[in-house]
């Protein structure tokens, strides 16, 4: 009910507008080489997931409303994060999965109704419960092609090393992202940016260390960016505006640690300078949200939007899948 109806049909004939040019500019940039059979195949199961705008948009443009191929879902999960990324590529993406293993969970049913079934990407940022006990459903359900985990060892459960032999016996690709890594989740014009994570081994039982292990991604495609920074709290959002400055930078922010007062600091909203923050969150007894990180994310002028209240988010939201605005000239 939070969504406007995608099917309305003028933007579905802006879409194949969308479609038809890209195609078009794909055929002349990839010639000749294009016209083997292979690629073109690869053209046409392409085109639906690409559309572009015509024209790029003006500068004073929302930024939410250019990036169709790109989508975030926010999914509601109760207290805890999962993210689903649909690439303009046709690959996605799952950030986490939520604190629920059941097929009845909330990551459960937003895949079954999404007819997900195989997922090229799949991150845990770091190994707490409300992150990792939904990908033990995805690892059991589905297919995964790749695993972007850290080698934070929690010490307090033996179920984050389950879910990693589960991986392993599964034969999924596994990956441990560096701070600086850019990661290939092209081709098709997305740009993934790791900025924080534990690529070497390190154990702890201490929630503050295991969250500021948190694998911390910047999407970018066109002009759109989302920041994902699992649990990571202040003293590592620090060190990445020490590090990474205004590269930084994102239009969205999966705000982190479902808005405990010990994230979203200033300086690290004044790096970022996000115009909206999606905070995923549940029924807790921790006060999540906390009023001091929303103050702080309004001040920093960004709308905020909250699993919580709203159930599953979308970026960009499908009201705003319509004509792309006109340029300004
Ligand atoms: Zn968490």
């Amino acid at each position: 009910m939070h969504h406007a109806n995608k099917n309305s049909p003028a933007p579905l004939i802006l879409r194949a507008v969308f479609s038809a040019a890209v195609l078009l500019l794909s055929v002349f940039h990839f010639a000749p080489s294009a016209l083997n059979a292979q690629a073109l195949d690869q053209l046409y199961t392409a085109a639906p997931a690409i559309e572009i705008p015509l024209a790029p948009p003006p500068q004073n443009a929302t930024v939410y409303n250019a990036a169709p191929g790109f989508n975030v879902f926010f999914v509601s999960v109760g207290q805890g994060d999962s993210e689903y990324i649909e690439l303009p590529n046709g690959e996605n993406v799952l950030i986490d999965g939520g604190p629920d293993s059941s097929e009845t969970g909330g990551l459960a049913k937003f895949l079954s109704q999404k007819n997900v079934t195989r997922i090229s990407h799949v991150v845990l940022t770091h190994p707490h419960a409300d992150h990792y006990k939904g990908l033990q459903y995805v690892f059991s359900h589905l297919k995964v092609e790749n695993f972007y985990d850290t080698r934070m060892d929690n010490t307090g459960t033996s179920a984050d090393e389950a879910l990693r032999s589960q991986a392993k016996t599964l034969g999924v690709n596994l990956v441990y992202p560096a701070p600086g890594d850019k990661l290939s989740w092209g081709p098709g014009g997305v740009e993934a940016k790791v900025f924080n994570s534990c690529p070497l081994a390190v154990s702890s039982g201490d929630g503050k260390a295991v969250n500021n292990c948190s694998i911390t991604i910047r999407l970018a495609y066109q002009n759109a960016s989302v920041l994902f920074v699992g649990d990571s709290q202040s003293d590592v959002e620090a060190r990445m505006v020490e590090t990474f400055g205004a590269e930084l930078r994102s239009d969205v922010l999966k705000v982190g640690h479902h808005g405990s007062a010990h994230s979203s600091s200033d300086p690290f909203l004044a790096a970022v300078q996000p115009k909206r923050a999606y905070i995923e969150v549940g029924q807790n007894n921790y006060g999540h949200p906390t009023q001091s990180a929303l103050s702080r994310l309004q001040k920093a002028g960004a709308a905020i939007f909250r699993t919580d209240l709203d159930g599953t988010l979308e970026f960009p939201e499908a009201a705003s899948f319509g004509p792309a605005p006109l340029p300004a000239q």
